[in-house]
């Protein structure tokens, strides 16, 4: 994929870049560094945003599989994250959270 800068026209490169402390992808135009993201990157981030604003927290319901408990990944996670089926989550177990972490971040 290519893109051009939409101020000089000039060509963009991919780069990794922070957005509200996310790290995404982004364009940066080789000649005026104008920095542009994609919409679908930033969606989730403004949205999970505005829910903290709100006070609002992410919750999810144990539910059972089974004999397995099993969770649900909220949306908003899903798309900032791109989870996907099969993906590997690795858990940190501390003495009162459980901390998920995404295994090709
Ligand atoms: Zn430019």
């Amino acid at each position: 994929m290519k893109m051009n800068c939409w101020k000089c026209k000039a060509d963009m490169k991919r780069i990794k870049d922070k957005f509200h402390n996310f790290t995404i992808d982004a364009w940066k135009c080789t000649n005026c560094k104008e920095i542009i993201y994609d919409e679908k990157d930033i969606q989730p981030i403004l949205q999970y945003n505005k829910l903290k604003e709100n006070k609002k927290e992410l919750i999810t319901t144990v539910g059972a599989l089974g004999k397995s408990k099993i969770i649900r990944i909220p949306k908003i996670a899903e798309q900032l994250f791109e989870i996907h089926k099969g993906e590997k989550l690795k858990f940190d177990l501390k003495p009162d959270e459980i901390i998920i972490r995404i295994k090709n971040k």
